[in-house]
């Protein structure tokens, strides 16, 4: 409700399912004028709304398949999307008809998705995050077939569609490629025809590249935002290596193209140099990246100092390093870092090694306020089905077979049914640590 009144929407385009949700709000959005819609659903829920309901079949029934494109310029508005909002409101980034052009170049280029007009591409990405991260515009500029699950995004039917349409791409998050393995691990499925999958918003665990291997399914790690259309970097390694040596190139989150320029900044503002140890906020900027959000004071791009540098330069948020050849690697946002007695600890690190134990299904780990040391991490642990495991074990791993430094290792620990959500799929880091204020886990200090 809020991103429709701030973006002053004046037409919605909704699936008949989601009426429900839809009818109640429609009094408290004052702009919108029409409501198209499509699919099979209950109409009657709309009686007496103030916008005219259209159907979308009867709509375009008949209308002429030429249309006469008005002259643009190159730069004016085509699109907008709003970020997640996960701290204050969302913000809307304006993606102008250039800056999709570009961007789709990009996506269909060997270095970032490589699609060809041989390709069919499963889009688990819903529209309302970076337009399905730019896959539709890409598509349709490659001739793809483009597969859209529709509500269906449950890991059964979707394993179910991966075998019978056989898709050679497909793109979406962690959680959805997490959900598909135990749904292919309990019931086999062939998943093969996936020659490369693009997975992304947000780290994708070791472990998890690994079991896909098994299964002959390839994924491929990409970093992005809202704000930079989305495709910021992938993680093809460089040609001519060996599957060993292909390793640590896979697990970063990949190298920039040329059209996306980038730079890790220093907390006292100095640029640090590019040599695989130096951490600092990742900066960018690009044909294709934002330079504002949409619609500050009176109308006025909106262009908040955390966001934009003083030189017009996206501040990311996410805190790295790049190695000598480019190679960027995330260790954490910078909201989500633990602070622990002056040093950093990355939560990324800690769910990346939980979730290579066999009985971890998904790990979240969030900092939480500590008497001695500031914050200390908290080890929000989910497990496999009809699988054990007690927190003693789990913290012998981290530090076994993880690598993690004895001082680093969680001392909360909380068994949870299911690591919250947010609208995209991502681990919403801001509930748990609600839950944790709040005393709605069950958490044992060890
Ligand atoms: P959104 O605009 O909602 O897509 O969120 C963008 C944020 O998601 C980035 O700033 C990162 O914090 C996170 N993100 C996206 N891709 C990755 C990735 N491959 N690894 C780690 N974090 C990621």
């Amino acid at each position: 409700m809020w991103i429709v009144n701030h973006a002053a929407d004046r037409v919605v385009l909704v699936n008949g399912s989601l009426l429900p949700l839809l009818a109640p709000l429609l009094p408290h959005l004052p702009t919108v004028e029409h409501v198209v819609v499509t699919g099979p659903g209950d109409r009657s829920l709309l009686d007496g709304a103030a916008p005219r309901v259209h159907e979308y079949e009867e709509l375009i029934a008949g209308r002429p398949t030429a249309y006469d494109w008005p002259e643009l310029d190159e730069r004016t508005a085509a699109a907008m999307c709003y970020t997640s909002g996960t701290t204050g409101d969302p913000k809307g980034v304006v993606y102008s008809h250039r800056s999709i052009y570009l961007h789709s170049m990009q996506v269909n280029m060997t270095e970032s998705m490589g699609l060809t007009d041989k390709d069919t591409s499963l889009v688990v990405v819903p529209q309302f995050h970076v337009n399905a991260w730019g896959l539709p515009h890409a598509t349709f500029m490659s001739g793809i077939n483009m597969l859209m699950p529709d509500r269906f995004l449950q890991p059964a039917p979707l394993a179910e569609m991966i075998e019978r349409e056989k898709p050679t791409h497909a793109a979406a998050v962690p959680t959805i490629w997490q959900g598909l393995l135990a749904e292919v691990t309990a019931h086999p499925r062939d998943l093969s025809s996936m020659r490369q999958v693009t997975i992304g918003g947000a780290a994708c665990p070791p472990s998890l590249m690994e079991a896909y291997d098994r299964l002959g399914v390839r994924l491929c790690h990409a970093w992005g935002m809202t704000e930079t259309s989305p495709l910021g970097t992938m993680a093809h390694p460089p040609h001519g290596l060996t599957a060993e040596e292909e390793w640590p190139y896979r697990v970063t989150q990949g190298r920039f193209p040329a059209g996306v320029e980038a730079r890790l900044v220093g907390p006292g503002g100095e640029h640090l140099p590019w040599d695989g140890e130096s951490a600092g906020e990742l900066e960018v900027r690009g044909t294709w990246i934002a330079g504002a959000y949409y619609n500050g004071v009176d109308g006025e791009p909106l262009r908040p100092e955390d966001k934009f540098s003083a030189d017009g330069w996206l501040k990311t948020g996410d805190v790295g390093v790049i190695s000598p050849d480019g190679y960027l690697t995330l260790t954490d946002r910078a909201k989500d870092v633990i602070k622990s007695g002056g040093e950093w600890i990355s939560s990324v690190e800690l769910e990346n090694a939980l979730m290579a134990h066999p009985a971890v299904a998904e790990a979240a780990v969030v900092a939480v306020p500590d008497e001695k040391w500031g914050e200390r991490p908290l080890a929000t642990v989910v497990l496999k089905e009809g699988a054990t495991a007690d927190y003693e074990t789990l913290r012998a791993f981290l530090a076994d077979e993880g690598g993690i430094a004895k001082w680093q290792l969680p001392e909360r620990w909380a068994i949870v049914p299911a690591v919250p959500k947010t609208s995209v799929g991502k681990f919403d880091k801001k509930v748990i640590r609600r839950q944790y204020a709040e005393g709605e886990l069950d958490v044992t200090q060890l």
